[in-house]
């Protein structure tokens, strides 16, 4: 399809606004008008100290078009312009489309931080109102961000300044799921790298634990993600976790997660290397209890290798499981996922974690031909709708929520735990709270001043094959962790 600019510069928001209601469409943005079938036009003139905002949506005979007018006034900062033409825009892309998306115009990542933000200024109240009259953010979505800036609120009462997190990441995986556009297609290529790459892993994990060290930083929880860790051997976790155990205080440390993610790479001897490493959480992620989903989005793996992976976790005592799902996978129907929601609350996980896909543009699916048609935008709205009610029946509370770019429908993903099991790590990371000293390929390392919002980021080569060619390189950016806190005088 194609979107016309007209005199404004916000061609990113409407771009953004566009593909939340037609997530599989290619949108080209063009300041020239063309003959295409399906043109949205958005335009802005000044005229007596006034700004007009026009909007055109022309589809297949259907035509409209709405503005919209700011005064002198009124506010004309360029980020209140962009706003109301987004609405503008939003109202004829709901009357066209037949659904009103639960964000509105809302397209950041961190709505709960934002709200916390806002309502420090002026207040709770006013600040849910702004969602809902500003941004359009439906009632529903206004009130799950404020009980889960709620619930967050009590894990960011005990970071403190010298606090920091751990992550470690494991970028391999053993076949990848054709949504993914993380891991590279040459799966057995890189599989092949695993034992140069886990020790080199573990001496950026030493080197990162003596900066904390001497920066006398206190780590306050362990993230170990991917990829997939648990497609490391038994032998293998072994000594990454002996590795974290030997170098680290983990004295005040109160979550140490790996991600078992995909149920076909767990055996009982990883589980216990796992168990044995001081491991307290870890996630088994069936994404859908549906074979013939799991099948269509390429995950090796069936439903009853997920039970029996979970029913083996808890025999050995795992205490503290978390379960990922999808809403919006290729094939998925609402009383599919609805079978799904309810047969992993009938397993009674400390944690569920709901994500929306998001629409990567390397990822396979993004390029499927049989792809769902554009107004199924709406149906992963529905299936969010029975998430979160049915959690919320069964005692689980939201407690981090973020988004992506490229999420159908423009949802969100939401951590739900029954309470005492959130996920601190999950929390900090996206709230931003404090230092995370990160290791592996594709890691990033985030330093966080404690006396102001100010974050300075330290990145780690991308892909396994340049971690493991420019380690060197590498650990010498990382030496600038010392120098960056230095400039946070807080030592
Ligand atoms: S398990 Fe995750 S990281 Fe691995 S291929 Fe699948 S989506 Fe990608």
């Amino acid at each position: 399809m194609i979107l016309l600019i007209d005199g404004h510069s916000f061609h990113y928001e409407m771009e953004n606004l566009c593909r939340i209601f037609f997530p599989y469409q290619k949108i080209h943005v063009t300041k020239e008008p063309c003959g295409d079938p399906f043109t949205v036009y958005t335009g802005l003139r000044r005229k007596d100290g006034a700004i007009t905002l026009f909007a055109r949506v022309k589809f297949n005979g259907w035509e409209k078009s709405a503005e919209d007018s700011i005064s002198e006034n009124e506010d004309q900062s360029e980020p209140e312009q962009e706003r109301r033409m987004a609405v503008v825009l939003f109202g004829l892309l709901v009357e066209y489309c037949g659904f009103t998306p639960k964000w509105g115009i809302m397209t950041g990542i961190r709505p709960v931080k934002l709200m916390r933000l806002t309502a420090a200024e002026t207040g709770l109240e006013q600040a849910m109102t702004d969602f809902r009259e500003k941004f359009l953010v439906s009632p529903e979505k206004t009130e799950l961000c404020r009980r889960t800036m709620r619930n967050e609120e009590k894990l960011l009462k005990l970071s403190h300044s010298e606090s920091f997190s751990l992550y470690i990441s494991i970028p391999f995986c053993p076949t990848r799921c054709a949504y993914c556009s993380f891991v590279s297609s040459s799966v057995e290529k890189t599989m092949k790298m695993i034992p140069e790459y886990l020790s080199l892993l573990c001496r950026e994990l030493a080197h990162t634990a003596e900066i904390a060290k001497d920066l006398h930083l206190r780590l306050e929880s362990v993230y170990v993600g991917g990829g997939t860790p648990t497609t490391l051997s038994a032998e293998q976790l072994e000594t990454l976790l002996a590795t974290v155990n030997r170098c680290f205080d983990l004295t005040f440390c109160r979550e140490f997660t790996v991600e078992a993610g995909r149920p076909d790479t767990i055996s009982p001897e990883k589980l216990n290397a796992l168990k044995s490493g001081g491991v307290t959480r870890i996630s088994i992620n069936p994404q859908t209890l549906n074979d013939a989903v799991l099948n269509r989005i390429g995950r090796r793996h069936t439903t009853a290798q997920t039970l029996s992976a979970f029913a083996l976790a808890r025999s050995l005592g795992f205490g503290n499981i978390n379960m990922d799902l999808i809403v919006g996978l290729p094939g998925d129907t609402l009383p599919s996922f609805r079978s799904t929601m309810d047969g992993v609350l009938r397993l009674d996980p400390e944690s569920v974690t709901v994500h929306t896909l998001a629409l990567k543009r390397s990822s396979s699916i993004f390029q499927d031909e049989s792809r769902p048609a554009e107004n199924e935008a709406e149906l992963p709205a529905q299936m969010l709708e029975y998430a979160d009610r049915r959690l919320a029946e069964h005692g689980y509370e939201p407690y981090y929520l973020y988004r992506q770019s490229r999420m159908v429908g423009n949802l969100e993903n939401t951590g739900w735990a029954k309470p005492g099991f959130e996920s601190p790590y999950n929390v900090y990371i996206m709230d931003e709270t404090h230092s995370i000293l990160a290791c592996g390929a594709g890691a990033s390392t985030k330093l966080r001043d404690p006396n102001s919002e100010r974050i300075e980021r330290i990145f780690n080569f991308k892909y396994p094959y340049e971690y493991i060619s420019r380690f060197e390189e590498m650990m010498s950016r990382k030496d600038q962790v010392k120098a960056v806190y230095g400039q946070f005088h807080h030592i």
